[in-house]
């Protein structure tokens, strides 16, 4: 009797978060099309890795030069996406990955170049020893919704120029997004095969991370990210973890107020708070508290809530009602525990299902999870501090390190206190913009993550290190090769002597005993 055995396909459905129209419905990819995709990538990377670094450089300037015509175009698809205002979407998303791939175009070449390593051994001196960069073969990447294009995107470009084939599982809610970087790569010359892109959902993620991949670059939530590193550990998985954060903004006693308060609001709402490195607790000097909060409130009231591509459009809405919700709920809860809500606090249905109003909290405190949780959306909470050792300790006192930003007139002072923050990077009278720095490593510390991505640092972690050790005297045998004996450690002891005795006599002595060694001849 023949039976009918039925796969259930998943699906997932790109929705424009400002209205809800439907953009696309995708299949998510199954178990059978991720394998086929990896057994593709591993088939095309050698001769991808044979091309050489110049020619892979040649392709990615014609890639930005293809991005920089269809600038508009693709800021236009990741506002339609993601929600963001058009023309963050063209700085934080194109600009971005045009700066990345500048990077890559005037250093990739230098920085992939083997490295004399110098040494120091006398015992050796006649090896010659050389750090060999080379590709892992087939990278993986997961990527989050918030910035859809710059996030895989500049992760990508890194992997390819240094020789790696990609294979990119992008957010189910931005699919698009990452097609439309497929396709740009293709035109300009990057193989079908060498950089692909799998629709799908978490499922589809967890199976790329099952094949045959040799590193995966993650970027997401701590969650997943740590199922992740579970999965990934079973079989060694290299990865780098570009996880979530809980950004502290600290406003010092001498910090300009307007100043301060301006990048706070902007710090905090950009991207209507789904930034990793949005200002998520903001911490200011007592003295300055009550006017920093009025000019806070001043500031959020003139921000325009609305659709991504109106140019009047300060603030979009949440992806989806989850996030929505999550928002929600953590600003209940602080409003349940005392805070004083001074702007928003609300849902804004007469925009649209996933608007929430930009929203300012007083008094809050660490017991609310809005200063402990991470809330990925517009609220920006604020809180007073003493003195300068009880602000790095609220900054510190949480498991998050991503980033963090000091505020004050004083540069040395923002600088000491920004080396006592434990984060991956700490700006001293900025916020966020960091990321905009292709030279700059990005990542985390704590449950923020593993790894990093951009700049050299970045490079580093798409290439496996090879020491390359050649003996610059051929015919010679080994020193420390067999022939043991009384008079060869006598040899060997004057050898240590030589170099780490701490009296000259015995130094010289020493070398006078180990003369033979050196000469590469055994004691008869
Ligand atoms: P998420 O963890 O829900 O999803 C991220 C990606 O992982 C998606 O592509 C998803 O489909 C996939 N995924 C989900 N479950 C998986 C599994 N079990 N195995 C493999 N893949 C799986 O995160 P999100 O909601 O898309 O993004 C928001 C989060 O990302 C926030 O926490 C934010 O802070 C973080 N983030 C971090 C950075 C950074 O650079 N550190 C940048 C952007 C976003």
């Amino acid at each position: 009797m023949a039976t009918d055995v039925q796969i259930a396909v998943r699906k997932i459905v790109s929705t424009n978060p400002a209205t809800g129209e439907t953009l696309r419905e995708f299949e998510c990819a199954s178990e059978v099309e991720v394998h086929a995709a990896v057994i593709r990538a591993h088939a095309a990377q050698p001769a991808w890795a044979e091309l050489g670094v110049r020619k892979r450089i040649a392709i990615l300037r014609d890639f930005q030069t293809r991005l920089h015509l269809h600038k508009s175009e693709v800021a236009q698809l990741v506002a339609r996406e993601a929600g963001k205002p058009y023309v963050e979407a063209l700085l934080t998303e194109v600009l971005v990955v045009l700066d990345a791939a500048r990077f890559l175009i005037d250093n990739a070449y230098r920085l992939l170049r083997d490295e004399r390593i110098p040494h120091g051994n006398l015992a050796m001196k006649a090896k010659s020893g050389r750090l060999v960069r080379e590709p892992y073969g087939v990278i993986g990447v997961i990527s989050p919704w918030n910035y859809p294009f710059s996030i895989p995107a500049t992760e990508s470009l890194a992997a390819l120029v240094a020789g790696n084939a990609v294979v990119v599982k992008p957010s189910e809610f931005t699919s698009l997004t990452a097609i439309a970087l497929a396709s740009l790569l293709h035109q300009a010359g990057v193989p079908q095969e060498i950089f692909q892109v799998i629709v799908g959902d978490g499922g589809t993620g967890a199976t790329l991370i099952n094949v045959a991949i040799d590193k995966l670059v993650f970027t997401g939530s701590v969650p997943t990210g740590k199922l992740i590193a579970q999965t990934a550990a079973a079989r060694l998985l290299p990865v780098v973890l570009e996880l979530g954060g809980k950004d502290p903004m600290l406003v010092l006693d001498d910090a300009d107020i307007e100043i301060a308060s301006r990048g706070a609001i902007w710090g905090a709402f950009i991207n209507a708070g789904q930034a990793c490195l949005s200002v998520e607790r903001c911490y200011v000097h007592r003295s300055l508290y009550g006017p920093f909060l009025q000019a806070c409130v001043r500031q959020t009231q003139q921000l325009r809530v609305g659709n991504g591509m109106d140019p009047e459009t300060d603030i979009g809405p949440l992806i989806h009602q989850r996030q929505l919700r999550q928002v929600e709920s953590q600003v209940e809860d602080a409003r349940a525990k005392g805070a004083r809500v001074l702007a928003g606090g609300k849902r804004l249905p007469e925009i649209g299902a996933n608007y929430y109003a930009p929203t300012l909290l007083a008094d809050v405190t660490h017991e609310m999870r809005i200063m402990r949780e991470e809330t990925f959306g517009p609220v920006l909470p604020v809180m007073p501090f003493d003195n300068d050792d009880e602000a790095v300790g609220f900054a510190n006192a949480s498991e998050y390190g991503l980033a963090a930003s000091v505020w004050t007139r004083d540069r040395a002072r923002g600088d000491s206190l920004a080396r006592r923050i434990q984060a991956g990077t700490v700006m001293v009278n900025d916020v966020v913009s960091c990321f905009g720095i292709s030279e700059a490593p990005h990542g985390g510390v704590k449950a923020s993550g593993i790894g990093r991505s951009h700049g050299r640092v970045g490079l580093e972690e798409m290439v496996r290190i090879k020491y390359l050790d050649s003996d610059l005297l051929p015919g010679m045998e080994k020193i420390w090769w067999y022939g043991y004996g009384n008079a060869f450690q006598r040899q060997m002891e004057g050898l240590l002597d030589w170099q780490f005795a701490s009296r000259l006599g015995q130094r010289l002595r020493g070398a006078v005993r180990a003369a033979g060694a050196l000469k590469g001849k055994k004691p008869d």
